[in-house]
């Protein structure tokens, strides 16, 4: 590793020069006078911390476009019709086309949820963000299928040791209306036994909620709960049809809660997520894209803006998500479910930094940064990436990027011809 040396960037409204070591921020100053391996100017470019993505399914980028205009229930069945015929070769480019757009938008660590974790891993590895990535429970309450499973992911846990050390392995619980109970339970038991997060889909639609009510007697969460699978350790994506017993439940466990909001309106499962009821009974809130395909893109800033006009759009309150909060819930609210030391830009912290360029339209003129990043510009304004002290992007250029399209445009034909 090595030195990076910042000179002259903004952050937080001031000018200052920040020392890179390794892969964290050693020191942040108003003048640096040090020769570092590498020296950038930062004239006219904002910091910030990378963003955190914190539900995706990587690979689903290959399926973007695939389904559209159909309700949920219609869009899981197309697409796991076209999953039974994913190679490792589909996963791998997938991942990397993912892992590309996220880079160029800004993404340094995201929450993953798919098959293949071996493949994901290797596109994470050569592309240098982080990444949890998750074996997805998933047996249509098959008991063969769930013995199977349990084994793969014992057996791909073991081998997730070798991993780089900026992928963490983690365990997914697709939902309650895929997966058995004893699967469910298995996995929590063994995610709580290896000190792994545990993710999964919770009360994404209104129709979930009524049929666990009628098949439970009790709301998805409270379903969870009294299996005893709600912990800390555990980040639930969606949450979007909670009621104040739900809320309770959350706050009480330490569960953290993912709004996944263009994949909600584009699949018509609702906008009314309480980011303000979640917010006041202290619950962990964060923000995730979903995958591609359903949310299209994995476009972190574009989701941070459809969250904040919508949540002042259907609450009637425009002091709700304040800015500061909007930037915590797409960043720090990340790293402190997932038990990173990043999010944050200062000194000890994890070196995942983003530098803006505000020599555009979009930034003049500069009173508040946060509002014209989120509100006025597009993801075309962040110019460097750098992900663990290392440059991932800069000037918007990604080595291998022609590469990752060309083979990326193969496999999804390829894919979708396979049908
Ligand atoms: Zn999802």
């Amino acid at each position: 590793m090595g030195t990076i040396l910042l000179k002259q960037a903004t952050l937080k409204g001031e000018q200052k020069d920040i020392l890179i070591r390794d892969n964290r921020i050693e020191v942040i100053s108003d003048s640096i006078s040090l020769s570092a391996k590498r020296e950038i100017d930062c004239t006219g470019k904002t910091i910030i911390p990378g963003l955190i993505n914190m539900h995706t399914h990587s690979a689903m980028s290959l399926m973007r476009g695939i389904s559209e205009d159909v309700p949920l229930r219609e869009w899981l069945n197309n697409i796991w019709s076209i999953e039974t015929h994913l190679q490792e070769e589909h996963i791998y480019w997938g991942a990397k086309l993912a892992v590309l757009e996220m880079i160029k938008t800004g993404t340094t660590t995201f929450l993953d949820m798919y098959w293949m974790l071996p493949q994901v891993a290797q596109a994470v590895e050569e592309m240098g963000i982080r990444a949890v990535l998750t074996y997805v429970f998933l047996d249509h309450f098959d008991v063969e299928k769930s013995e199977v499973q349990k084994a793969e992911c014992k057996c791909l846990y073991d081998s997730s040791k070798e991993w780089n050390k900026r992928c963490k392995f983690g365990v997914s619980i697709h939902a309650d209306y895929t997966v058995s109970k004893n699967t469910m339970v298995w996995a929590a038991d063994f995610a709580k036994e290896n000190g792994l997060i545990l993710h999964t889909h919770i009360s994404e639609t209104h129709q979930e909620v009524l049929s666990d009510k009628e098949k439970y007697g009790m709301s998805p969460v409270a379903y969870y709960d009294s299996l005893g699978i709600l912990d800390s350790n555990v980040i639930a994506a969606h949450a979007l049809w909670l009621d104040d017993e739900d809320i309770d439940i959350f706050a009480k466990r330490g569960v953290t809660a993912v709004h996944n909001v263009n994949s909600n309106l584009k699949l018509g499962s609702g906008y009314r997520f309480r980011y303000g009821d979640l917010k006041a009974a202290g619950v962990n809130i964060c923000l995730g894209t979903d995958g591609a395909g359903s949310s299209n893109n994995l476009d972190m800033r574009e989701s941070m803006k459809t969250m904040s006009l919508l949540q002042k759009g259907w609450t009637g309150d425009t002091t709700t998500l304040p800015l500061n909060e909007l930037m915590d819930v797409a960043t720090l609210n990340g790293a402190r479910a997932l038990g990173i030391d990043t999010g944050r830009i200062e000194e000890g912290a994890l070196a995942d930094i983003l530098l803006v360029d505000t020599r555009s339209e979009a930034f003049i003129p500069n009173i508040n940064f946060e509002s014209n990043f989120i509100f006025s510009a597009n993801s075309s304004c962040i110019d460097t990436v750098i992900c663990d002290g290392k440059i991932v992007m800069e000037g918007r250029k990604v080595p291998g990027e022609e590469q990752i399209l060309q083979k990326a445009d193969e496999m999804a034909w390829k894919l979708i011809k396979s049908q």
